[in-house]
């Protein structure tokens, strides 16, 4: 008597990934619809269950689908964007930007259509996915017949699907409670990073997470400069201050943790977070080495994942299994430390563990989802194979096996490929419509960088905002004359300071860019000491809009924002052609000469030694007070006992360049 099955898979070599590393050689596995009813030698399922179709394997293996433990698939409309940058400067100087301008609705489902192409053809049958309009992503994945773990990003940032973090939140809300319990999709919420979010959007995320039992997808840990910055504005490591945000009381996906301790381990640990390992990832933006081997050792499930395709640039987990046991052995200075087997594991059960899936997916055992792979281990760069070791066809998979070796795959009972031909998705098709996004996208770069202007907009934090100024700039030799003229009664201070300013100047190829100045204020207080610093940017036309008598200029101050990414970040945005650092110290007044507003600075630039400078400015909105101000300037200049004849040109970077 035998029991009725939809389907038997016959002839093959079983490789269940479960905890023993059971194999079958040769194999069978009885699935009834979404689910695996048994696996085992080919003899004893034979005898037990007939099937409606049965199917010859040849011999070739077959195993669980791969787990891509993290990425963002819609970026694969990214990929090759923008390469070989700090990862500060590709996210936020071109990621971020381009996905603002473009990310809609329709970007998310066709970048995750073309995914999913790649997705199944390289052997994934199970993704966990972190990107804005993640319910497209849902839906096209569902559509493809994938399954994933979709996580709605939150960020403290405006994101292309929220303008702030409520909107996102709200989303996410909704999008999980509408997604709870669908076969393939698991809706989840992703508080992109704790450098992305405040305090109080991981602990919301985290709350919402545990509300509807669903897994937490966020970045943790990833770069050197993460960990240094918590360490400075939190006063502790990045794991310890999640933690403190209660970030652990949902089930944590976590991606990288390249810079953790083994303090944070035994959290992550403790807490039974899943580890997202990204090989491809790290190496590529130089992030580091995440301590694979000792979180393997402590337990903690480590999936493997192919982050973005904008930032690896593929989904190929073959490739990223392999890179994953090389970097263990390079990192450890041990050949043993990550054999093929515990790779293969990696891909399979541990990341399948990782995302909160174990008990569905991950290994083939009676009971769970019937999610599998067919690869073919004979050809050319596979042959010939060696039987003594029994870990000979894991080493084959891992070592020599490529994405193109998987003929077959199936998720939750039903066929997505069969013998490499898809049947969910039209690939033509897609690449046609990719074709005109980037076509897109690079039209609104090439523009973009043509203009240092709309880069520094597009890096945020500011707005365009014009202002003109009536100024001049005489050379002094006597800074006292200027000093007791100050207390004279005609002058009222309104306000005095004293900075030290260390200014860098970056000038372009078009001079008509003007230049750029990242300037570092420390203000000095009445002891001497530092008492506040600030970073500014802003971009210096070089045209004048008009001139007086007495060389008094009417200029333009284009842009000015507060710097809040580094100098180096700067530098490496805007590629300028020449850089040029000042360094002086400035007494500043806000005073009222004859019933009008001045800014005085007096300024000793002191690298390079360019001498003392007495500067007048005011600000201006019309050319009749325009005229007015120019003579009044000329005055104040002649009051404060400095020769107008001296005039010189408007910025220190031009004295410097026509020195
Ligand atoms: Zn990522």
């Amino acid at each position: 008597m035998t029991n009725p099955v939809d389907i038997l898979l016959t002839n093959a070599i079983v490789l269940t990934m479960d905890e023993k590393l059971t194999k079958f050689e040769p194999g069978a596995v009885a699935i009834q619809g979404d689910t695996l009813v048994a696996v085992g030698l080919e003899v004893e399922i034979r005898s037990a269950y007939t099937a409606q179709e049965t199917l010859d394997c040849g011999g070739k293996v077959l195993m669980p689908g791969l787990v891509n433990a993290h990425t963002h698939v819609p970026m694969t409309l990214l990929r090759g964007l923008a390469d070989d940058l700090r990862l500060e400067v590709w996210l936020m100087g071109y990621m971020m930007p381009v996905e603002r301008e473009f990310v809609s609705p329709d970007f998310v489902r066709l970048g995750t259509l073309l995914a999913c192409v790649e997705l199944i053809r390289s052997g994934v049958t199970c993704f966990a996915d972190m990107y804005y309009f993640e319910e497209e992503v849902a839906r096209a994945t569902a559509d493809a017949g994938l399954r994933a773990v979709c996580s709605q990003t939150v960020m403290k940032y405006p994101a292309p699907d929220a303008g702030f973090y409520e909107e996102s939140l709200a989303a996410a809300r909704d999008f999980i409670s509408r997604w709870k319990g669908h076969p393939l999709i698991m809706p989840s919420v992703a508080p992109h990073s704790p450098y992305t979010c405040t305090a109080e959007i991981l602990q919301a995320t985290a709350q919402l997470a545990v509300e509807f039992d669903v897994p937490l997808h966020t970045h943790l840990a990833e770069t050197a400069l993460e960990e240094e910055n918590s360490r400075n504005e939190h006063g502790m490591p990045v794991i310890p201050y999640v933690k403190k945000q209660n970030l652990f009381d949902a089930k944590v996906l976590a991606a990288h943790c390249v810079h953790v301790d083994d303090g944070e381990i035994y959290t992550l640990m403790h807490h039974k977070a899943g580890v997202a390992h990204n090989p491809s990832s790290n190496l590529k933006l130089a992030s580091g080495f995440a301590p694979v081997r000792k979180m393997l050792d402590v337990g903690l499930n480590v999936g493997i994942g192919t982050d973005g395709p904008a930032s690896n640039n593929d989904l190929d987990m073959f490739e990223e299994v392999r890179l994953a046991a090389f970097l263990a052995k390079v990192n450890t200075n041990d050949p043993t430390a990550l054999p093929a087997p515990t790779a293969l594991s990696m891909a399979t059960r541990l990341g399948a563990n990782a995302l909160h899936m174990g008990s569905l997916i991950g290994s083939l055992e009676p009971g769970k989802r019937a999610d599998l792979i067919l690869v073919n281990i004979s050809p050319l760069h596979n042959a010939p194979r060696f039987r003594r070791d029994p870990n000979g066809l894991y080493s084959q998979i891992v070592y020599a096996g490529k994405s193109t070796d998987v003929s077959d795959v199936m998720v939750n009972g039903r066929w997505l490929m069969r013998d490499r031909q898809l049947t969910t998705l039209a690939e033509a098709d897609l690449l046609v419509q990719a074709a005109e996004y980037a076509t897109q996208i690079d039209l609104f770069l090439i523009k973009r960088e043509k203009s240092v202007l709309s880069k520094l907009i597009a890096i945020g934090g500011a707005t365009e905002t014009e202002s003109f100024e009536v100024q001049a700039k005489v050379r002094i030799t006597d800074t006292e004359s200027v000093l007791s003229a100050l207390k004279k009664p005609e002058i009222e201070i309104l306000h005095e300071r004293h900075y030290r300013e260390f200014d860098a100047y970056f000038s372009f190829d078009d001079p008509k860019q003007g230049h750029l100045r990242y300037r570092e204020d420390e203000s000095i207080n009445a002891k001497g000491e530092v008492s506040n610093v600030r970073y500014r940017l802003t971009l210096l036309g070089m045209a004048r809009e008009g001139h007086f008598p007495s060389d008094v200029l009417l200029s333009r101050s284009r842009f000015i924002a507060p710097a809040t990414h580094s100098l180096r970040f700067y530098r490496e945005y805007f590629k300028p052609v020449t850089e040029t650092s000042i360094e002086k110290v400035r007494l500043r007044w806000r005073i009222l000469f004859q019933g009008t507003e001045f800014f005085i600075n007096l300024d000793k630039v002191i690298d390079p030694d360019l001498g003392s400078f007495l500067e007048v400015k005011s600000r201006t909105w019309s050319q009749r007070d325009a005229e007015h101000k120019a003579q009044l300037t000329t005055e104040l200049i002649r009051f404060l006992e400095a020769s107008p004849e001296e005039t010189v040109a408007q910025d220190y970077i031009e004295i410097v360049e026509t020195r």
